[in-house]
């Protein structure tokens, strides 16, 4: 049992945590065939399993076994047992071999977060010491599980940026440098364009810091929607905002900041019951390897770049003019 725990120091990653627990689980309860599925809104979901077949998989990823989940999970006890009318019933578990099945519900907070199922090929007693041992690993595996869960949401909070939802500062730097290392392995090129808010301390000082922070996260949904799925929005600071835009060229990077300046200025702001009012941003394209070749000259160019704009008369973009450094 206590081997169990090693799981979760093994690895940083749900998934191989996941492969690790399954094995010793099936180790210690001496079984052969088992799986696990979480629960989520409408379906369960499988997160690992051992020693089913692949059509048998597939069935469990379509939800053809979820009618076994409600039972399991409505009964206040450690352990499931299906009883022979279930396995003789469905003709899923009889294809697969399956005479014994048991389900040990995953608690979180008192909650059922998800069913550990072990199975076997051949009709198994439960007598009072393998019921112990049952629900004693179901415990095991629903704290371990849910110490990786409070991780992946700390080191999700980590990277995140609490007002906006969008990546953090923190993220972008670690980001930007492994864009940095695949751009550079597949000779390729990308984009980084840099968003300032205009005049934003006057919008604050006029319209009060809560208009402001709407403003913020209307802004954030607008970067989100306009951009595309390959590429990664961040809230560099207060009131600037990044977007890394790979495999893209500096003229494809206009086409994008400027359909973005447009979205922006047609964005309204609620400031009160009665009252919406707008934005504008100006920004600063940098791309790589044409500008800079290091992240810290890049995020420089595209800064510069950004200025240019505020020179220019801010609501506009312009792509860093400079010497490569
Ligand atoms: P410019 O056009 O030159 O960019 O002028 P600006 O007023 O936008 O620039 P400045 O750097 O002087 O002001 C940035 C403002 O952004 C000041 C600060 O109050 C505001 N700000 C930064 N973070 C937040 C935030 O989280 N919420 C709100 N409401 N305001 C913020
Ligand atoms: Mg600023
Ligand atoms: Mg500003």
């Amino acid at each position: 049992i206590n081997t169990l725990s090693n799981a979760f120091i093994s690895s940083e990653n749900m998934d191989l945590i996941m492969e690790d627990l399954i094995d010793k689980v099936l180790l210690i309860t001496d079984f052969q065939t088992g799986w696990i599925v979480f629960r989520e809104a409408h379906q369960f979901r499988l997160k690992t399993s051992r020693g089913i077949s692949t059509d048998f998989q597939k069935h469990i990823i379509k939800g053809d076994l979820d009618l076994l989940c409600p039972d399991a999970l409505k009964v206040n006890e450690p352990l499931y047992i299906f009883g022979p009318p279930v396995l003789s019933k469905m003709q899923l578990l009889r294809d697969e071999g399956i005479d014994f099945l048991v389900a040990l519900p995953l608690i979180s907070n008192h909650k059922p977060t998800g069913l550990l199922f072990l199975a076997g090929r051949v009709s198994r007693e439960v007598d009072s010491d393998l019921a112990a041992l049952l629900s004693l690993v179901g415990n095991h595996v629903s704290h371990i599980i849910d110490k990786i869960r409070l991780f992946e949401e700390t080191k999700r909070l980590s990277i995140t940026d609490g007002l906006t939802g969008l990546y953090n500062s923190r993220y972008f730097y670690r980001y930007l440098e492994l864009e940095i290392a695949r751009t550079r392995r597949y000779g390729r090129s990308f984009s980084l364009i840099l968003f300032d808010i205009d005049d934003f301390k006057r919008f604050n000082d006029t319209y009060g810091h809560q208009a402001g922070d709407e403003a913020l996260q209307a802004l954030a949904r607008v970067l989100q929607s306009v951009s595309r799925e390959s590429d990664t929005v961040v809230r560099y600071g207060g009131e600037e905002f990044i977007i890394i835009l790979p495999n893209t060229s500096e003229e494809e990077a206009i086409a994008l900041a400027n359909r973005i300046l447009q979205s922006v200025q047609k964005t309204k702001i609620k400031i009160s019951a009665a009252a919406k009012v707008n934005i504008t941003l100006s920004g600063g394209i940098a791309s790589y390897p044409l500008n800079a070749v290091s992240a810290k000259a890049l995020l420089n160019a595209a800064d510069n770049a950004m200025y240019a704009a505020k020179s220019a008369g801010k609501n506009t973009i312009i792509c860093f003019q400079g010497k490569k450094t």
